[in-house]
């Protein structure tokens, strides 16, 4: 793989590294564009390289230096999933990645990789319904228990409290924006604390943050301090509502650990999924920033209508405020989801819901076209409903996520479905 990522000491941007980095054209006939490696196995020049290929990958020694792995089977590694693979890497500025299936099968083989019976993880609350079943239902069967911290501008200090209090404390979980609410955890703030503990016990503790409503783009977790970014590929990154997969960002010493894993559980993506994120990446940045653009306007549109009561978007943060302090400091730009609350309760959302015509009724987000859907029924449906109100899910809320089409038609949209 070609890895130029550099010319003399200007560093390449990660919207550049998008349409060629990672990628030899040589080893392709030439294609400018990767092709699809569809294949299962791969075939050694000599016994002696497929023997060398076979120690490294199951770490009998290590990577001499430039020495670079062969390709082995698909389940091990795969050209698309390595040309992605660096790219995304580039993209967080992190040393390592790996493509996954889904975004929970990343989540749950980073947890079963770098977790043991008896370690515990505080997460930030609410978390995506998927994340939430795996620490509430399937790791407490393996002695691992998670511990939830509503998130606030106080998340830092009362995991600090708690990890302290409790002991054991090996992996803080953060998901920020919150969703549906847009709540923000300081990512800087919860990293530090993680150094501290891991000096206190001894034992790594790993700061884990799933980036999926702001970056790679918006938000870029590793410079604040984390140590790896979980992504559900599915959303932004894939951006066109047309496959299901994840990725994880990180150091090569902690990459290598759920590499190990992925090859064992069998949770990488597959090469066509691969192929598919490449071709999504060359856009991922235009189409972010139009996003959050025509998100930014839907936004201050939705402040100013009487019977919206509420509109919660990270650029109608008050100014002054903590929670602004916080976006300010670890985001590059709001993104492109809102949540807002309608006067009328479930029956006036569930109206005008039924009223869009350009954004469509369905759930999942960050593709190219705009969806709205109501947390309460349907995305947050198993929240227990003593706790929907912590987390501002009430029946007159509706979130959207904002596409890529003409700004016009969206207000249009918008405002149609509002006045009926
Ligand atoms: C969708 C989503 C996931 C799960 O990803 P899948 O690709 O559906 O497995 C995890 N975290 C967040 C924040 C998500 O939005």
């Amino acid at each position: 793989m070609k890895k130029k990522h550099s010319r003399g000491d200007h560093e390449f941007n990660p919207e550049t590294l998008a349409l060629g980095y990672g990628y030899d054209p040589a080893l392709s006939e030439g294609a400018v564009k990767p092709p699809v490696f569809l294949t299962s196995t791969f075939q050694f020049d000599s016994a002696q390289h497929g023997k060398e290929f076979f120690e490294i990958a199951y770490g009998l020694r290590e990577k001499e230096p430039g020495e670079v792995p062969g390709l082995i089977y698909s389940r091990l590694n795969n050209p698309n999933l390595q040309i992605f693979e660096q790219r995304m890497a580039a993209w967080d500025r992190t040393e390592a990645a790996a493509a996954f299936a889904s975004g929970m099968a990343a989540i749950s083989t980073t947890c079963l990789a770098l977790l043991r019976p008896g370690d515990k993880v505080l997460t930030s609350a609410p978390i995506y319904g998927g994340t939430h079943f795996l620490f509430e239902h399937i790791l407490p069967r393996y002695g691992i228990e998670a511990i939830q911290v509503p998130t606030s501008v106080n998340t830092p200090t009362l995991m600090g409290q708690l990890a302290r209090e409790l002991g054991g404390v090996r992996m803080l979980f953060l998901e920020t924006p919150a969703n549906p609410s847009n709540a923000m955890v300081d990512i800087a703030a919860v990293s530090a604390l993680a150094r501290q503990l891991s000096k206190e016990s001894g034992e790594k503790v790993i700061t884990a943050v799933d980036n999926t409503f702001l970056g790679p783009v918006f938000q870029r977790p590793a410079a604040c301090g984390a140590d790896l970014i979980i992504y559900s590929a599915t959303k932004f990154i894939g951006g066109h509502s047309d496959l299901i997969a994840g990725v994880v960002t990180g150091s090569e010493a902690l990459m290598k650990e759920i590499l190990t894993f992925r090859t064992i559980l069998g949770t990488m993506a597959a090469p066509f999924t691969g192929w598919m994120l490449l071709r999504s990446l060359e856009t991922l940045s235009i189409r972010m920033r139009r996003q959050s653009k025509n998100a930014q306007a839907l936004a201050k549109l939705l402040a100013a209508q009487p019977q919206v009561r509420r509109v919660n978007y990270p650029t109608l943060l008050p100014e002054g405020s903590q929670e602004r302090a916080i976006y300010e400091a670890q985001c590059t730009g709001p993104g492109s989801l809102i949540s807002f609350e309608i006067e009328g309760g479930e029956a006036a959302a569930f109206a005008m819901l039924d009223r869009f015509e350009v954004f469509r009724l369905a759930v999942s987000l960050g593709g190219t076209e705009s969806l709205v859907e109501h947390p309460m029924t349907m995305t947050h449906a198993d929240v227990p409903p003593e706790q929907l109100e912590a987390i501002g899910v009430t029946p007159g809320l509706i979130r959207m996520s904002v596409g890529i089409e003409h700004l016009s038609d969206l207000q249009r949209d918008l405002l149609h479905a509002l006045e009926g």
